[in-house]
């Protein structure tokens, strides 16, 4: 049997005809391995430089889809190349082979009393970050995971004061509050319309529940989706690997010439 890397490596070589792929890939658990802190997370030599590669060999048709800000997902990455979908498609910033420039949204931060209601509920339970990332805020429990139930509720208390237009979205050890609109379904389904995309098989990649729609999207355009570690539960991607690492390694070797 070969190994999970070396059977999705012949799959995507396979499908890899004349269209081509077009790669959406989540960026914390999918490509970089999750930290205890959101903050601490650390780009792994080589990864820029492998995304780099797939991203000139598909013409720009690469995109990190991603629930941070584009700023952070660039930052972390050490450059503004790649297109990315931040705050889970709430801004799109296209990348420097498709003419990069601003984001195509920029919304507004949250009503500031649910992210101060958010902020002042983590400082009293230990363990638990609040993360601003400007248009959203997610209250973190990974170092105290019996704080879930109240940062649940302080998560509902702060959507509350948010008002419309704004919901929650619960992952890993985290429940975040964002705008309503923007989902990782809907922002591929947005950059599939773009010409750098249009004509090739979307290649879907995450690893949290938050993916889930980007996984759909992806079928729905005839293209494959793929669930990076054991994840929360049910998952209607049609692949499966093990861990960051081994979507490190994938890619690593989709950009290498063929032996
Ligand atoms: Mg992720």
């Amino acid at each position: 049997m070969p190994d999970p890397v070396s059977s999705l490596l012949a799959a995507l070589r396979e499908g890899d005809d004349a269209r081509g792929w077009a790669w959406f890939l989540d960026l914390d658990g999918t490509l970089i391995d999750l930290a205890p802190r959101p903050g601490d997370v650390v780009c792994p030599p080589g990864l820029t430089a492998t995304l780099a590669a797939l991203d000139a060999g598909a013409a720009g048709a690469l995109a990190i889809v991603t629930g941070r800000s584009a700023d952070f997902a660039a930052a972390l990455l050490g450059t503004r190349a790649f297109t990315i979908a931040g705050l889970h498609g709430a801004e799109i910033r296209l990348g420097e082979r498709l003419g990069g420039g601003q984001p195509t949204a920029a919304p507004a931060r949250p009503p500031a009393p649910a992210a101060d209601h958010a902020a002042a509920a983590a400082r009293a339970m230990p363990g638990v970050i609040f993360e601003d990332k400007g248009a959203a805020f997610a209250l973190h429990f990974r170092l105290a995971p019996r704080m879930e139930a109240r940062v649940a509720q302080a998560m509902d208390e702060a959507l509350a004061l948010a008002g419309a237009g704004y919901r929650l979205r619960p992952g890993k050890a985290v429940v975040e509050l964002c705008p309503a609109g923007a989902d990782k379904g809907a922002a591929l389904r947005r950059l599939m319309r773009h010409p750098a995309f249009r004509a090739r098989r979307p290649f879907a990649a995450g690893d949290d529940l938050t993916d889930e729609a980007m996984f759909a999207a992806a079928d729905d355009l005839g293209g494959l989706s793929l669930r990076i570690g054991a994840g929360n539960g049910e998952t209607r991607a049609r692949h499966a690997l093990p861990s960051p690492a081994a979507m490190r390694e994938l890619l690593s070797r989709m950009v290498q010439p063929r032996a």
